[in-house]
């Protein structure tokens, strides 16, 4: 019915930049991160859900999550997280699973989502694409964008899946080693190789 991307690579790889030229080219786009935050915005059953399980601590003054309180409460005890991510990600795949519903006959879905491997979804999709980049890039990349250090950087990639098992679980990959100029172009050839011929497969 539709064409069900999905769309990962490690930290700071260039997703949301990938994600924005597919959409360019007419693909509809569900965002993981983007979810995550809806499904705990004010007045959700989601937000309620985290309130029960770590107190009012971790609500902000106007009834909104306070996120920087909530981190710390899950930072250092693997079950608070766990039991975060057991209301969060629930929630959240409901709610792609509803906007994958709505999307039109004969579209491009694009589900963007960091985590594709390590949670196990790759066999979930039509195609799974990976954007590519060296593990020294990814630092540099997210130490320019978010003003960490080397070694705060690295502990985030530490935290992911590594580039071989991403790369294992991949249908297609975009390298995202050159200028941004290089991964349009990139994006360009993989819509027009992998994606129009596979829509005009389906008619
Ligand atoms: P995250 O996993 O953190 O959500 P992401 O995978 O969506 O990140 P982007 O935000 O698209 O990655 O890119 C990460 C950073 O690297 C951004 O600051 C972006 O502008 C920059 N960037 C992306 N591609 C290139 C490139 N080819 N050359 C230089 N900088 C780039």
């Amino acid at each position: 019915r539709v064409l069900h991307l999905g769309l990962t690579g490690g930290i700071a790889s260039g997703k949301s930049t990938v994600a924005q030229r597919l959409v360019e080219h007419g693909a509809l786009l569900i965002d993981a991160d983007l979810l995550a935050r809806e499904v705990v915005a004010p007045g959700t059953p989601g937000l309620a859900a985290v309130a029960a399980r770590f107190g009012a601590g971790v609500l902000a003054a106007d009834g909104s999550l306070d996120r920087p309180a909530l981190g710390r409460v899950v930072f250092a005890d693997p079950d608070a997280r766990r039991d975060l991510e057991q209301i969060i990600h629930p929630a959240v795949r409901a709610r792609a699973a509803e906007l994958l519903a709505s999307a039109p006959d004969g579209s491009v879905v694009v589900q963007m989502i960091p985590l594709l491997v390590e949670t196990g979804q790759a066999d979930t999709f039509d195609l799974v694409v990976v954007v590519d980049v060296p593990a020294q890039l990814q630092v540099q990349r997210l130490m320019a964008r978010d003003g960490l250090s080397e070694a705060e950087a690295e502990a985030r990639l530490a935290a992911q899946a590594d580039r071989t098992q991403r790369l294992a679980a991949a249908d297609a990959v975009i390298d995202n080693t050159g200028h941004p100029a290089e991964l349009r172009d990139a994006v360009d050839r993989f819509w027009a190789a992998q994606v129009l011929p596979r829509l005009a497969e389906r008619g």
